[in-house]
């Protein structure tokens, strides 16, 4: 599971007013540039709705030579499949990039110019989503150039494109949404994202998994579907493509293989270094009961400086929840952030036993939490230019159980945040001065403990009754959102508590204030600006943080808890009990809880669709038309920093050196050029 930035430019601004000296972030100005006091450039560019940004490193230069090998083998592991995302997302992405890249690369033309300038943007956004649909929205990115003059463009590098991906490019109507989510519809067959194979249904799909669930062991269910794409065989029958060495997406895992036992070879530990073997065995053989044990191998290694997330990982681009999006992280330990955490770690089960959950749904033993802030040090995949802000995993509920899982704050890629981000949002939407003034003293605190509350005790905590059955067979496509409104509801119950003043984590519950503030208003309003008018809120935490904040404020305003305060046509809430409030979230806390435990499909369904999907027009509106006066784009991602290997005259790895390249497009050619593997078609 992951934790996308929940707050876009919310509260973070405010911390870089506590940086002395230096220009400060010019996000206000014209100037698409930002300086950071220290003089690193953190934002390079804008477009559409998009700000590109970097990141730093901190802790890099103090790892040993074989660690930063390390470090650097994982992350050329994690590029070589890079192209899997993209032909995962659509089955003409790949196509469609490729041309881009031609085009930007050899184009003698003319680069000036209004449909120049719209090419190049909409390339831009194509390279940011890893495909032709947004990364968020999941809509697909609507080419403002005509037909025409990219087909001139194509000609002018003696380059084409067959007629059904130009039609795919430039007809609206044609593979309109990656996901779709939409309740009635064939969801399956109403998503153009390319795990299923043409003229499979939904209703197969089920029954196909559905038979080899039966099969399952029940105390280790494999995590079936999720490394292949399912088709319809010359027998008509449905038919699985699996991923690995030699199958679907072969000469990446290959490649990838080829780096992972280079990696393995400078393992920090046997543990590290019987995890990759493991991945490795997994990659060349697809077996699923290998993954696990991966997962297993992996989750037991807790010593290590440097870490990583690959593989077939999240599955919410599958409408069905099955399919895994390729993705890799590689992630340095930040020892300093971790230990102001271990608290929080230490105390999981005091939390467990102190929830508002039924007695049943308590875990009696929380077992092996893990909670590290760590910095990363290159991302791919579907975690790039994109990035989560918290990563939880395994995903497998029984792994979970029976042997932990490890939780990390990617705190690098917040400072990023931080210190790029502008400072109107918090004018525009906050109630009154003091709600402004308590974001801007607590509000960077209180993100960073509602990431790791919900990390560490929300996304652990809780357990199944016996007999039911993975949430995503019994809650199938709410089971996210559940699941993501579960983990932030545990955080937001836990957040107004004295427990966490006196473990020394927040100096007052004044912290938990900020983070109810900031959860409705975003919740409610600012999360809005994402929405283009008329559409339906689709994004599994979008969803949650909306259903969360909408079930208590509606509970809230009859019981004077909270207030809807209309204000020169503008809406404001304003919490009046800020500790009734807290009564409400756990309450809501254990109705999802039971909702999960039971396998409650109905319940979780009707929570989502009244509280969590659909969009008061006139709010909508009125939230667009404020942000008008917010400035920076509302969604951000990431150029990666370069790890350059220093050699000897033998060829030896001396050092490996991080540069930080700040031309977006630059990168998006580099990595196409040298990190690409996978044929046009496959
Ligand atoms: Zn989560």
């Amino acid at each position: 599971m992951k934790t996308v930035h929940a707050l876009p430019l919310l509260l973070l601004p405010i911390l870089t007013a506590f940086h002395d000296g230096g220009p400060r972030v010019r996000a206000r100005s014209a100037a698409p540039i930002a300086a950071a006091p220290d003089s690193f450039i953190w934002q390079t560019d804008q477009f559409a709705d998009v700000r590109i940004l970097r990141y730093q490193v901190p802790g890099w230069e103090q790892l040993s030579l074989q660690q930063k090998q390390l470090a650097y083998y994982l992350n050329m592991a994690g590029l070589a499949g890079r192209d899997i995302l993209w032909d995962q997302n659509h089955r003409h992405n790949l196509q469609v990039r490729r041309a881009l890249e031609r085009i930007l690369r050899e184009h003698k033309g003319d680069r000036t110019g209004a449909e120049w300038t719209d090419f190049l943007t909409y390339a831009k956004q194509v390279f940011f989503s890893n495909g032709i649909h947004h990364h968020y929205s999941n809509d697909k990115h609507e080419p403002a150039f005509s037909r025409g003059y990219f087909e001139a463009l194509l000609k002018g590098c003696g380059a084409t494109l067959p007629a059904e991906v130009l039609t795919t490019m430039f007809d609206p109507a044609v593979a309109a949404k990656k996901v779709s989510l939409e309740a009635g519809k064939d969801l399956v067959q109403a998503s153009a994202v390319n795990f299923y194979g043409p003229g499979v249904t939904q209703a197969e799909v089920e029954a196909f998994y559905a038979a080899r669930e039966k099969q399952d062991d029940p105390a280790m269910p494999l995590a079936h579907g999720l490394n292949s794409r399912i088709v319809r065989g010359a027998d008509g029958r449905l038919q699985e493509q699996v991923y690995k060495v030699g199958g679907l997406y072969g000469p990446a895992l290959e490649e990838s293989v080829k780096w992972l036992e280079k990696a393995a070879a400078v393992a920090e530990n046997p543990q590290q270094r019987k995890a990759i073997d493991v991945l490795i065995q997994y990659y060349r053989t697809g077996d699923l009961r290998t993954w696990d044990d991966f997962n297993i191998a992996w989750v037991r290694d807790t010593t290590n400086s440097v870490d990583f997330i690959l593989g077939f990982v999240e599955v919410y681009n599958d409408p069905l929840g099955k399919r895994g999006s390729y993705e890799s992280i590689v992630e340095v330990n930040d020892p300093e952030a971790t230990r102001n955490m271990l608290a929080i770690q230490r105390n999981a089960q005091w939390f467990e036993d102190n929830s508002p959950l039924m007695p049943e749904h308590k875990k009696r033993n929380v077992v092996g939490i893990t909670y590290r802030f760590i910095n990363t040090a290159g991302e791919s995949g579907d975690a790039a230019p994109s990035t989560p802000v918290g990563v939880n995993l395994p995903n497998a509920n029984w792994i979970r159980a029976a042997h932990g899982s490890k939780s990390v704050s990617l705190g690098n890629i917040s400072e990023a945040y931080e210190k790029s981000a502008g400072s109107s949002t918090l004018e525009v939407f906050c109630h009154d001065a003091e709600e402004i003034a308590r974001a801007k003293a607590h509000g960077a605190l209180a993100g960073k403990l509602h990431t790791a509350l919900h990390e560490v005790v929300g996304h652990a905590s809780g357990q199944l009754e016996p007999g039911v059955g993975e949430t995503d067979q019994t809650l199938k496509s709410y089971a996210s959102t559940l699941e993501e409104g579960r983990a932030d509801l545990v955080a937001l119950y836990f957040i107004m508590d004295p427990k966490l003043v006196e473990l020394g984590v927040m100096p007052s519950l004044e912290v938990g204030m900020a983070e109810y503030d900031g959860y409705l208003r975003n919740g409610l309003l600012v999360q809005l600006r994402r929405i283009k008018p008329g559409k339906d809120i689709e994004e599994a935490h979008m969803r949650n943080r909306m259903w969360v904040s909408a079930w208590v404020v509606e509970k809230g305003l009859k019981e004077g808890v909270v207030a809807k305060v209309v204000r020169d046509g503008a809406t404001y809430y304003d919490i009046r009990d800020y500790q009734k409030l807290r009564t409400l979230f756990g309450e809501l806390l254990r109705e999802v809880q039971r909702i999960k435990s039971q396998g409650d499909h109905e319940a979780g369904k009707a929570l989502v669709e009244t509280y969590g999907v659909k969009v008061d027009p006139a709010v909508h509106a009125e939230v667009l038309k404020r942000a008008e006066r917010i400035r920076t784009a509302p969604y951000a991602g990431f150029i990666q920093p370069q790890m350059v290997p220093v050699l000897d005259a033998s060829g030896g790895i001396t050092d490996v050196k991080l540069e930080f390249p700040d031309d977006f497009v630059k990168q998006m050619l580099h990595f196409g050029e040298k990190h690409s593997f996978l044929p046009d078609v496959n």
